[in-house]
């Protein structure tokens, strides 16, 4: 099929949701990929944050096709080992106690928030259900991780949304602290605010916010389904505040390219979640987990991550010279460009037509590098972002 086929055929056959760059990928190497004409990108975007390792890691590509080979799926009714080792070393990499394995960033979310809400029902009763969310958060799509996420465009159209869930502005604590009334069990953040245009919270609140929800037994769940697996330079975000939340979820990166989610708690939530009260038919897949384990043994690693501080410094050295940039934002190669005149969809559409990849958050320019990203690739993508930045 030629490209325009391909537009053609699926805007006429698939759910017209989402609005397509005019570009059919076909393959991938590394942060390399062509469309079908053979016009070569570099990308700057992992799929939003997903391809971890870039295209065809050689190690990842082995695992799944030894596994596929070997055993595709079953029920979780039985017990698989890549599902079990990926989840002996996120914990022990993490400090965590269990995981559950999902799907998708929505699915490990709703997993937190049924954790929560069910740890405080066994020890407070009904009642005390409501999670304070921030103003400005994404937490996925489905009715519920809708209501949890801040931000009013998401509430529309699909009534009613789930209750129990109100908003509090990122970093003013006094304003967190009074919403905080005895209906609340739990706080949910992404300590860099991803789709909402990659916006760190200050650590200072962040530090205020722990100590209080534990102080009131109130859980904290970090919600890392982007910043999570060494996108900002440690294996989880968390590590840069210096803390362990009640829960922290997981998808995106985890499982290189194949789809996943997990939460994660603490050793005090282990049991909360008993037999038969939270499944799913898909989690823990083989294959799913084996790609994973890949993804896992080379990114829990100092020096690897240490290598996507330096790539991220690298990127943000030579943006900040550039007379358009005001600033950038994120750590690691979770990078934010706040542009001073030009609009970051006409920045990805002229990237895209010189042959760069880049995603928008809001009106930032917003750059998710595969982490594997070579030194050449990264040079030439800059080269792209800068002539379409001065240009
Ligand atoms: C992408 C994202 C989600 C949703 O993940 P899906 O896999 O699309 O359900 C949730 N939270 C954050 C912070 C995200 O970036």
């Amino acid at each position: 099929m030629t490209f325009e086929q391909i537009k053609k055929a699926d805007q006429q056959y698939v759910m017209n949701t989402y609005g397509r760059f005019d570009l059919a990928i076909v393959s991938g190497k590394g942060a390399t990929c062509r469309d079908e004409s053979g016009k070569t990108y570099i990308d700057f975007t992992s799929g939003i944050g997903v391809n971890s390792l870039g295209w065809g890691d050689p190690d990842w590509v082995k695992a799944v096709s030894d596994q596929a080979a070997t055993l595709a799926h079953t029920s979780n009714l039985y017990y698989t080992l890549p599902g079990v080792e990926l989840a002996k070393t996120l914990c022990q990499q993490t400090g965590y106690a269990h995981v559950f394995f999902g799907n998708s960033g929505a699915e490990a979310n709703e997993g937190a928030i049924k954790t929560a809400r069910k740890y405080s029902f066994d020890k407070y009763g009904p009642g005390r259900s409501t999670i304070l969310t921030l103003v400005n958060s994404f937490h996925g799509r489905t009715v519920t991780t809708l209501a949890a996420t801040g931000q009013d465009v998401f509430h529309n159209y699909f009534f009613p949304f789930t209750e129990g869930f109100r908003h509090t502005p990122a970093g003013d604590f006094e304003a967190l602290k009074a919403a905080a009334d005895s209906s609340v069990c739990a706080i949910m953040m992404e300590l860099i605010q991803g789709e909402g245009g990659v916006i760190p919270l200050d650590p200072d609140f962040v530090h205020k916010v722990a100590a209080f929800c534990k102080e009131k037994d109130i859980l904290l769940i970090v919600d890392e389904v982007q910043t999570g697996i060494g996108r900002t330079g440690k294996l989880l975000c968390s590590q840069h505040f210096g803390i362990l939340p009640d829960i922290t979820t997981l998808a995106k990166g985890l499982g290189g390219g194949l789809p996943i989610g997990a939460f994660m708690v603490t050793d005090q939530l282990k049991d909360v979640l008993g037999a038969s009260t939270h499944a799913t038919t898909f989690g823990m897949n083989p294959i799913v987990c084996a790609g994973a384990n890949v993804v896992l043994k080379k990114v829990a690693n100092e020096a690897f991550l240490r290598t996507v501080t330096q790539k991220g410094e690298k990127i943000r050295a030579c943006l900040t010279c550039i007379p358009e940039v005001e600033s950038t934002t994120g750590l690691g190669l979770m990078i934010g460009v706040k542009l001073k005149t030009k609009k970051s969809a006409d920045v990805a559409k002229a990237c895209l037509q010189k042959g760069l990849l880049v995603l928008t958050a809001k009106d930032k320019v917003r750059l998710l590098p595969p982490l594997t990203i070579t030194d050449e690739e990264l040079t030439k993508g800059i080269q792209i972002l800068w002539d379409v930045l001065n240009s």
